[in-house]
């Protein structure tokens, strides 16, 4: 996800101009004695926004991962072949499936069903019926095992290959929707970025994949628009 930091690094710096931009019209617009003080201020905030951690807890991280597998602003798939899928799933500590391309293209489906309904999770949009329809065909394909614990009932993955890792991802989707964190787990509303991330915000109404990047982006966006009206 190189290509990806390397945009970060450059938006940062865009909205760095921005932000200066920003800082002259205060200047003019300030009343005499004011300006010195106030921009300053102005600059101080935009440079301590910093992401707000997206990851999610426990098991519904390895969704988000997932999810983040196609890093769809620059176009860099990480799962271009089974053997892809193999490397990411050890690096998640599961065990390889050995994914045949049917199955692969299986997946592929199922992460961007599931990227679908994570959009849906912004201001409770109606989740689209055939992304609905992969992820709950997936909680077959998948062995997912109900299981009743201390803390009450949980799902745990069984099975081995590809079974087993869409088990482990759907384990988590089930858990996470029984426990109320699922709908915190969104998309970025940027359209181009769609960046999976974990909205921690009190208020559930997190929209940015991350404020320096997707959030600036809005801002500047905002800004450039109240200057033209
Ligand atoms: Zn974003």
């Amino acid at each position: 996800m190189l290509a990806r930091q390397s945009a970060r690094n450059s938006v940062d710096a865009q909205a760095l101009v921005s932000v200066t931009v920003f800082m002259v019209t205060k200047v003019i617009d300030a009343p005499p004695g004011g300006a010195t003080t106030k921009a300053p201020t102005t600059v101080t905030v935009a440079r301590m926004e910093t992401d707000a951690g997206p990851q999610a807890p426990g098991e519904l991280e390895l969704v988000r991962a997932f999810v983040n597998t196609l890093d769809v602003e620059d176009g860099v798939e990480a799962l271009a072949g089974p053997a892809d899928l193999d490397a990411w799933a050890r690096e998640r500590g599961c065990p390889p499936p050995g994914a045949a391309a049917a199955d692969l293209a299986r997946v592929l489906e199922l992460r961007e069903a599931l990227r679908s309904l994570l959009l849906a999770h912004h201001d409770g949009a109606a989740a689209d019926v055939g992304a609905l329809g992969v992820v709950d065909d997936a909680m077959s394909w998948g062995v997912v095992r109900p299981s009743l614990a201390a803390g009450g009932l949980t799902w745990r993955a069984a099975g081995h290959g590809v079974p087993g890792l869409v088990g482990r991802l759907m384990s988590a989707v089930s858990a996470a929707v029984v426990d109320g964190t699922w709908s915190r787990l969104k998309v970025c509303g940027n359209d181009t970025c769609r960046w999976a991330f974990y909205d921690h915000s009190r208020s559930r109404t997190g929209r940015w994949c991350s404020m320096k990047v997707c959030g600036n982006r809005a801002k500047q966006q905002k800004f450039k628009q109240a200057l033209r009206d």
